[in-house]
Formats: C-alpha cells, structure tokens, sequence
C-alpha cells in the first residue's frame, strides 16, 4: 500500500490545499493530510478547527484522512508507514523554502521522499493568509475557500 502524508498548517485548508489532495489521491493509496505545527505561525485557527475543516472538505474521499501531527515530519510519516512526503509549489517563492525542507528530510531519514505537486495557474496566488484577509475585510472568498467551511472561517474572521 502506498501511503502519503501531505504536512502543513492548513490555516485554513485552501481551494489550493484541496486541488493537491485531490490530485495526490489519484496517485496514492492513502493520503494523510497531517496539521503539523510550524514554528514560524501563529495560526488563526485552533488545531481542532483545522482538522474538523480538513475532515468536511475531504469527505467524499474514500482514501484520504486529516490528523494532527506532531514532532518531525519524517518520523511522523514513518510512525505512519508513509514512504512520501508530499509539498505544494505555487511560486519561484516557495521553491527555495520547500527545497531546504526537503533536503533537509532527506538528511534526516534517507527512505523517505518528498514529492511537489505544482499548483494549479488559479490557485498559484493562493494562500490561507491571503484567503484570510480577504475575509477579514468582508471580500468574497468563494474562489479561495472550498464551500464546506466559508461560513466557518467568515464568522471566525469577521
Ligand atoms: P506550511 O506552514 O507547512 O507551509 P501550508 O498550509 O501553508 O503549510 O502549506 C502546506 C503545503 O501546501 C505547502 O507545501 C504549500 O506550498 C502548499 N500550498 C499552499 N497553498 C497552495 C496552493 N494554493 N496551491 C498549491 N500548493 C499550495
């Protein structure tokens, strides 16, 4: 069985998120969507918030599950028999990031590897942080937010 964990704040999930879920699904047998702490964060969103959002997003996936993680993401992934990681990249912006995480990886357990999915041209912009903001400031986030959680992250945000 292939398995994948897809690690990331998910603060909340994104159109974005959901397009690499989607497509990562295809690819694997099991998809582990796993809210991991970044220390660079301060999320907006508690951590149950999160996964009860991942969890209305990806119901109709028969393959995919959302957890929260802990410690680090490679022995997270082993402790889960994951043998990939997998990361978005919308923009050159991430690409140096994402690179020195998955090197970074890869140091530290060899047997497991990091797999990008390019985003999609509508969602290459897209952000939690820029979704966030947007509502914030009472702009329209169906473009950026899956219909499942708006009302949700509007009423947190407003
Ligand atoms: P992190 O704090 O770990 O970067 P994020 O939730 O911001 O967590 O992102 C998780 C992963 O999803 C990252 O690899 C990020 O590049 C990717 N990602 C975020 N937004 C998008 C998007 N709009 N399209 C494709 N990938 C995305």
């Amino acid at each position: 069985m292939k398995i994948a964990i897809y690690p990331g704040t998910f603060d909340p999930i994104t159109n974005g998120h959901l397009n690499i879920i989607k497509r990562a699904s295809k690819n694997f047998d099991l998809i582990i969507v796993a809210i991991m702490e970044n220390i660079k964060k301060k999320p907006t969103f508690t951590t149950i918030e999160r996964k009860e959002m991942i969890e209305a997003c990806i119901k109709d996936f028969q393959n995919v599950k959302a957890v929260v993680g802990s410690g680090l993401t490679v022995d997270f992934a082993k402790k889960n028999n994951a043998g990939v990681i997998i990361r978005g990249i919308r923009a050159v912006a991430d690409y140096e990031y994402e690179l020195q995480q998955a090197t970074t990886n890869m140091l530290l357990n060899d047997e497991i590897e990091t797999v990008f999915y390019v985003a999609r041209p509508e969602y290459s912009f897209l952000s939690s942080s820029v979704a966030k903001e947007v509502a914030y400031n009472g702009g329209d986030i169906t473009k950026f937010i899956p219909e499942e959680i708006i009302s949700r992250v509007k009423a947190k945000l407003k």
